[in-house]
């Protein structure tokens, strides 16, 4: 039985390898990988997972917001970074620190032309979105007479990018078609009237594995480099990176009618032995997860969270498992797949790994 140690979010750099080279072997030898790093590599370590991605290979970086960008600067990343969701507050430092912007509507557009323009600026990388249906960020096509006429010398549109709503849905395989369609005709339009030929890009990881036709110049990866494929099919592929681990702390006997936790969220109908572990909601395990939703893995087998999940520790039924102080938990993994423990409250890989707080020690290993 492994010993644990305390609570670190394990993080496999040679996994990370295997899920980007993965990726690459789908797209042609020109297309371009956008590795997206925002929210803290997908709550693993961003300035890792960057240095890495660009030593594997990838051109290009994105975050979602500038701050983020700012911290791969001061980590002393040089590769080019997209921010996907600038503030107009920001752009000041957006340009300070060579970070290019996506700019999304009119009144965000201008305000960077102004900042460009006035901090002289000659051929200013910046990316422009579209809104073919997600309607979330993006121009609609009817800005493209609008974007053309208000551009001036101090930006170089580097490309021209779009985002599916359901790519990794194969019920909604017809919406995808119709936004990537959508999408290349906006584009023809739009390089038309611009004189110069920008990049295209569309595809996020389902994207890439679904939708061959659309990977265009360049792709834009998250979830499949953490490892997390969108499908039971899909997720053979991929190896998730981060192992969330933690440990026994202390491992109590209930007896029939005693409770556990706050508020005496658990009732014991028989005597059992719970275990209480270091992890807690600050740390990225939701109160959602509390009176048996979650689980967590202790000596291969399932013990499930048992009451309200505290601050800062929660206790699991360790009825039917031989195990001590001081073992090891397994929060999620390889084996206990991040995916699988997020459906236990409806949600999803994404949110969960993204949860995991700062507080949680990062380690870094390749096997
Ligand atoms: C987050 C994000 C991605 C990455 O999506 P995955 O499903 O994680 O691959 C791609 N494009 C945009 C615009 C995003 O915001």
């Amino acid at each position: 039985m492994p010993k644990g140690t305390e609570t670190v979010l394990e993080i496999n750099l040679t996994a990370l390898g295997s899920n980007y080279r993965f990726l690459r072997s789908k797209l042609n030898n020109n297309t371009k990988f956008m590795a997206i790093v925002k929210a803290f590599g997908y709550g693993s370590d961003a300035v890792m997972i960057a240095k890495e991605l660009i030593d594997l290979g990838a051109d290009y970086l994105a975050v979602a917001y500038v701050k983020e960008g700012v911290a791969l600067r001061d980590a002393g990343i040089k590769a080019p970074i997209v921010v996907l969701h600038p503030q107009p507050i920001n752009f000041d430092i957006l340009i300070d620190r060579c970070l290019e912007p996506s700019l999304y509507s009119p009144k965000v557009f201008n305000q960077f032309i102004e900042v460009a323009t006035n901090k002289n600026q000659i051929h200013y990388p910046v990316h422009i979105k579209f809104n073919t249906g997600l309607n979330r960020l993006g121009f609609w096509e009817n800005d493209v007479n609008y974007i053309i006429s208000n551009l001036n010398e101090s930006v170089k549109i580097k490309s021209i990018f779009s985002h599916l709503a359901a790519s990794e849905d194969l019920t909604e395989k017809d919406f995808s078609q119709t936004q990537i369609k959508m999408f290349k005709s906006i584009s023809e339009k739009f390089i038309k009237k611009l004189k110069y030929t920008p990049m295209l890009h569309m595809c996020n990881t389902s994207g890439i594995l679904n939708f061959p036709e659309a990977h265009l110049d360049m792709v834009r990866s998250g979830i499949g480099l953490y490892g997390y494929g969108n499908s039971e099919k899909e997720n053979h592929n991929f190896i998730p990176i981060a192992t969330l681990k933690s440990v026994i702390s202390q491992i109590h006997q209930i007896e029939k009618g005693e409770t556990v936790g706050y508020n005496r969220a658990f009732k014991s109908d028989d005597f059992i032995k719970t275990a209480t572990i270091p992890i807690g909601h600050a740390d990225g395990i939701s109160r959602a997860y509390g009176d048996g939703k979650g689980w967590v893995t202790i000596n291969g087998k399932k013990a499930p969270i048992i009451g309200n999940v505290c601050m800062d520790m929660l206790m699991v039924n360790i009825k039917d498992i031989d195990c001590y102080e001081g073992d090891e938990v397994i929060l999620f993994g390889e084996e206990a797949r991040a995916d699988d423990i997020a459906e236990g409250i409806d949600s999803i890989s994404y949110e969960l790994i993204t949860a995991i707080s700062q507080r949680v020690k990062r380690v870094f290993c390749r096997k």
